[in-house]
């Protein structure tokens, strides 16, 4: 990340370098939690004339008002106006808010939308950090990164729980589901072009995500439409278009103009990739997969594991273990980093089969992706609750018990190909 502003006015540092700062409950003056409380963080496009540059307003609390260690809600509303401004650049914006906040020395944040965690350190607190700092972080990044579209900014922060439960829901879910929709419209067949990210080459050199409407980046931040509106608002940056002009294989989801950029952008490392197979050329993973797919020999399925998984799992490893055999950049055939909203997405591991192989996932992942998986099962093959055919780590965490419990329920990938 580039930030010019360095002498934003406020009472702790700001640099990079406490990015990776973790602050301890013991250490923490007060927290912000949106698994608990409603939080929100949004940006919204307004007209020039409603909005008064640099100003902050914080409704609600300060941080002198919370008591030490308690969770709260907050809900921070980004308004922006400038002639090149889109909607389609809010949530790139958005998505930036985590590194911003992060910077802040004694502040941590992590999450996104309505699930965004915040700690302020006791250290933070005593140096004079209030919550109105987060909106003058926030507008001079802002301002700063995005100032070919962002010509004007305000920034609310609502901390009374009430209006955070206004915003949240009357607001900004509101928003998020309209975006999700459109997105849903869109085919990888609908569109013209793809789009690469290479965002993660700063850890994992020869990493390319190949960004398409049915198959965000395995970091689970980066949509098609994401990817799009980062290659508009910055053409020599992380996202380049890919043209999909010569198939070699619909199935496979391979291109010509795919393998070349693929090339290019991973400069010579990898040769080959597909979009729709686990097992063939399969893209590679970097670091910041939201989940790890392996296959399971005994019942010719996969098992999937979310990065909050801290279980064992049928393929006898954990998910850091599928992690560590996955990560780097590199081609792992069998197995594949990929993001929370892929599971349900027909073009799923398309190429073996597609979600049908799916045989394990951790209870709370399977609840996570229920409704959508549930949906694409039904299009697909006619399967009523597929997630009822799948197993967790409520019913076995061993290859045996779960090829039991798939007979059990008549799991279709008991009857598929072998994937070797
Ligand atoms: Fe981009 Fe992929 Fe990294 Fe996400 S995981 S930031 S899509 S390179
Ligand atoms: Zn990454």
């Amino acid at each position: 990340i580039k930030i010019k502003i360095t002498n934003i006015d406020i009472p702790v540092a700001f640099a990079s370098a406490f990015e990776g700062e973790i602050i301890r409950r013991k250490d923490m003056q007060v927290e912000f939690d949106g698994s608990r409380v409603d939080c929100a963080e949004l940006v919204q496009t307004c007209d020039a004339s409603e909005i008064e540059d640099h100003k902050i307003t914080v409704v609600g609390p300060e941080v002198d008002d919370m008591e030490l260690g308690s969770k709260n809600s907050i809900a921070y509303v980004v308004k922006v106006a400038g002639k090149n401004m889109q909607p389609d650049f809010e949530p790139v914006i958005e998505r930036k808010f985590h590194n911003y906040i992060n910077c802040i020395e004694g502040v941590y944040h992590t999450g996104q939308r309505d699930m965004q965690r915040i700690r302020i350190s006791i250290d933070a607190f005593n140096a004079g950090f209030k919550i109105k700092h987060i909106g003058e972080v926030l507008y001079a990044s802002v301002k700063n990164e995005f100032d070919a579209v962002v010509d004007k900014c305000e920034v609310v922060i609502y901390t009374d729980p009430a209006e955070c439960t206004r915003v949240r829901h009357e607001v900004a879910i509101p928003i998020f589901d309209k975006r999700d929709e459109r997105l849903d419209t869109l085919t990888d067949e609908s569109v013209d072009v793809y789009y690469s990210c290479i965002l993660c080459q700063a850890f994992s050199p020869s990493h390319v995500c190949v960004v398409t409407p049915e198959r965000l980046g395995l970091c689970g931040a980066v949509s098609w439409l994401d990817a799009k509106a980062t290659h508009q608002l910055d053409p020599n940056g992380p996202c380049q278009v890919i043209t999909k002009e010569r198939p070699i294989d619909e199935n496979l989801g391979s291109y010509e103009d795919v393998d070349e950029a693929v090339q290019k952008f991973s400069q010579g490392a990898l040769e080959h990739v597909t979009l729709y197979s686990i097992m063939q050329d399969p893209m590679t993973s970097c670091g910041c997969f939201e989940c790890i797919c392996g296959i399971e020999p005994f019942s010719n399925g996969v098992v999937i594991a979310n990065r909050e998984y801290a279980g064992m799992t049928p393929l006898g490893m954990t998910f850091p273990e599928m992690a560590s055999m996955t990560g780097g950049g590199v081609q792992t055939p069998g197995f594949m980093g990929h993001g929370k909203h892929f599971i349900s997405s027909k073009k799923f591991m398309k190429a073996e089969g597609g979600i049908e192989r799916i045989v394990w996932m951790p209870k709370e992942l399977k609840e996570f992706v229920a409704e959508r998986l549930n949906k694409t099962a039904q299009e697909l093959y006619g399967i009523e609750n597929f997630t009822d055919m799948i197993g967790d780590e409520t019913v076995a965490t061993d290859p045996e018990a779960l090829v039991e419990y798939l007979t059990e329920k008549g799991h279709p990938a008991l009857a598929m190909d072998p994937m070797m």
